[in-house]
């Protein structure tokens, strides 16, 4: 249970930093690309993913620090060591740059539609280079999950689209918050299908065992993600195909 908790911890963190990565080799590509198509094609694809650079590490973040209080068990509560202090630092994170909610209000009322939705299909494009770049049988696996639960969230944000065209933008919008759960674990599935492929790749050359430890280790996580966190969009598809009312129908009287 141990190893499961020190997993999780690896998958959050080292996915939300490739992620962050991502997003700050874009911000400078929208610079110094020397193509100019190139610049305007960071700073669209940059544009779109922003709150989930913003939202996904914020959340997560924190989740790590609490399993790193469990796995110190009652020395972890305690402060005199770190992790209690992490916890309370990293919270602050998905509130204090317009709260996790807004960032989903952001992507799914704006980003995804915005300039025809020319990001989304910027940001699919690049996602097809990494799953076609799978090659061995482990990453092809993880590819082809990634590439069905992809396909099936175009499906249900086509059928967000046509709700708010058609007005229905309270309904859809109650449940931005799943459809950034959806979107940002999409998002960084593929930041560890990107990292999985390069560590397949380097193990074959890997000439000593801290090298080959590092590749594995990356490799280990990469199927976490894939086992473990991957599937948990499932409800988040379920919510959004149903436009799910529960909580846009709650009143203040019923509290
Ligand atoms: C330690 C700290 C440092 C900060 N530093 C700065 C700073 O340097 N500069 C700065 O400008 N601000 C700063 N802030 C303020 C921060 O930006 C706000 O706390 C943040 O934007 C959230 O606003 P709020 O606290 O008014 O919460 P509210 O806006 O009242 O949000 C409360 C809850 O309601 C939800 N909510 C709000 N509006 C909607 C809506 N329309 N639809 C659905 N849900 C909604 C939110 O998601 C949240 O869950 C700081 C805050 C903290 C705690």
């Amino acid at each position: 249970d141990v190893r499961r908790m020190l997993l999780a911890q690896k998958a959050y963190s080292e996915g939300g930093l490739a992620l962050c990565l991502y997003g700050a080799r874009l911000m400078d590509e929208q610079h110094t690309h020397p193509d100019e198509q190139k610049r305007t094609e960071a700073g669209k694809l940059l544009d779109l993913l922003t709150p989930v650079i913003k939202a996904w590490p914020s959340e997560y973040g924190p989740k790590a620090n609490d399993l790193a209080i469990q796995v110190y068990g009652g020395a972890g509560y305690t402060r005199e060591y770190p992790v209690e202090q992490c916890w309370r630092d990293n919270r602050l994170n998905p509130i204090h740059e317009g709260t996790n909610g807004i960032q989903a209000l952001d992507l799914l009322g704006r980003k995804i539609w915005q300039d025809q939705s020319h990001g989304l299909q910027l940001l699919m494009q690049e996602m097809q280079v990494d799953l076609q770049a799978a090659t061995t049988e482990r990453c092809q696996q993880w590819a082809l999950s990634l590439s069905e639960t992809l396909q099936q969230a175009v499906k249900v944000t086509q059928s967000l689209g046509k709700s708010l065209m058609g007005g229905e933008v309270d309904k859809t919008l109650a449940n931005a918050s799943c459809y950034l759960h959806l979107f940002g674990h999409i998002i960084v599935s593929w930041m560890w299908l990107r990292q999985a492929n390069a560590a397949a790749n380097a193990l074959a050359s890997a000439n000593s065992d801290s090298e080959r430890n590092f590749y594995q280790g990356k490799l280990q996580t990469a199927q976490y993600f894939f086992h473990w966190e991957l599937p948990t969009v499932a409800q988040d598809l379920v919510l959004l195909r149903n436009q799910d009312d529960t909580c846009l129908n709650m009143k203040a009287d019923w509290f």
